[in-house]
């Protein structure tokens, strides 16, 4: 038997189901290949021409590796899987958004978006999190609790099933169409840092994904303390939802504003690492018709950005089934826009994408939460007539 096969046949006989690899980072698929029995010599390099394959190339069949011996590659694939996860629910909208809802593990559901470029770039929007612990009341996904963070390989595992469905791996021709990666999905990425550094390492690692860290945008609903950290960790954009340029109003539509209200939340932004008139902090703005679009609103909010290199994101507010605001008027949208690029601040008005499969984020899950859930009152109500009939 070849010196990198297995030392320990017992391993591969005490676990029935296959290992999953999509998804680990480098030093994790080193240390599945040590556990699985590769020499210790052989690791460097296997790991490494795996990660590749895995990574670059996309690959789902082992027999794909063409520079592993067939015999090492029987072996791996019977301990080893390099399987997506499911994906549930996908939902293509007329302008070409795509959302996908993606099965990470049992109740472990989780919703990505491809918003496709008009100009160059499309961006995959990932979430971080199943649910949210904080509770901002224009957003559907601040309605769902937390029920766990994800994983690296979660997250990073978002960005494959896009590149498997949008059929962008090495061997497909043409541009790429998904440029820019944004943790604008589901959950609060600052809440579960480590993890998604982790994840911005394998989605920027060159021998991999390959996504340049400028491509990669972090949004947070504003947690000061780590928002310096999260820029060394990861020389990831910034994005901050701020949505309210005055502490009362702010506080009343994102609760977090009363633990780090605005003066903190400017000067952690002041102090993020890299921060320069060529990497500018994004702020988005949801426009709440009669809340937050007055022209006094757009002067404080010019007010509060003076000397940080920044550029404000409009956001139409996207209304959901229960939703407390409504979203502005265009004209009123306009206008706002207008008093903010005046005051010299690039101020794009985002297009609504995806209208007919949105409505909005967090959405999806809750649409198959509600199904599983009726299918769980059918299973009750089975169950009920089972004991009653017993
Ligand atoms: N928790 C992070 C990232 C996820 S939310 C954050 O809050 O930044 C991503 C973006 O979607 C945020 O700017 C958020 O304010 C915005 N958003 C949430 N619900 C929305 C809605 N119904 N309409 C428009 N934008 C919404
Ligand atoms: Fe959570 Fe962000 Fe939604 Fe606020 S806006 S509830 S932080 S996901």
């Amino acid at each position: 038997m070849s010196a990198e096969l297995y030392k320990n046949p017992a391993l591969k006989t005490a676990q029935p189901a296959l290992i999953p690899l999509a998804g680990l980072g480098r030093v994790e698929l080193a240390q599945a290949l040590e556990d699985f029995g590769i020499a210790p010599k052989q690791i460097r390099m296997r790991s490494k021409q795996i990660f590749h394959w895995i990574y670059n190339y996309g690959v789902t069949d082992w027999d794909a590796m063409t520079n592993i011996t067939k015999d090492l590659r029987v072996k791996l694939a019977e301990t080893f899987s390099l399987k997506r996860p499911e994906i549930l629910d996908k939902q293509v909208s007329v302008d070409g958004t795509r959302k996908y809802l993606i099965r990470m593990a049992p109740g472990i559901e989780v919703e990505s978006v491809f918003i496709p470029a008009v100009s160059k770039t499309g961006a995959l929007c990932v979430s971080s999190q199943v649910g949210c612990t904080l509770t901002c009341k224009f957003c559907h996904t601040g309605t769902q609790r937390l029920v766990r963070n994800l994983t690296a390989a979660e997250i990073a595992l978002q960005v494959m099933v896009a590149r498997d469905d949008l059929d962008e791996w090495p061997s497909s021709s043409g541009e790429r169409k998904m440029t820019n990666i944004v943790f604008m999905g589901m959950g609060e990425p600052l809440y579960n840092m480590n993890e998604v550094a982790k994840a911005i390492d394998i989605i920027c690692d060159c021998e991999g994904l390959s996504f340049g860290r400028r491509r990669i945008t972090l949004s947070t609903s504003g947690v000061v303390p780590e928002i310096v950290n999260a820029g060394e960790k990861t020389s990831a954009m910034l994005a901050i939802s701020l949505h309210a340029a005055n502490d009362e109003l702010r506080s009343e539509i994102m609760p977090i504003n009363k633990k780090y209200p605005l003066k903190a939340l400017m000067e952690a932004c002041r102090a993020y690492p890299g921060l320069s008139n060529s990497r500018r902090i994004t702020f988005e703005y949801v426009m709440l018709k009669d809340i937050n679009d007055s022209p006094r609103h757009a002067k404080e909010l010019i007010n509060l950005l003076r000397g940080i290199p920044a550029k404000v994101n409009l956001i139409p507010f996207n209304p959901w089934p229960g939703s407390p605001y409504e979203c502005s008027d265009w004209e009123t949208i306009e206008s706002f826009a207008d008093q903010v690029n005046a005051a010299g601040y690039a101020s794009p008005i985002r297009t609504p994408r995806g209208r007919d499969i949105l409505a909005a984020c967090g959405q999806l899950r809750s649409e198959s939460e509600k199904l599983r859930a009726s299918e769980r009152r059918k299973l009750e109500k089975q169950h009920l007539e089972n004991v009653e009939t017993t």
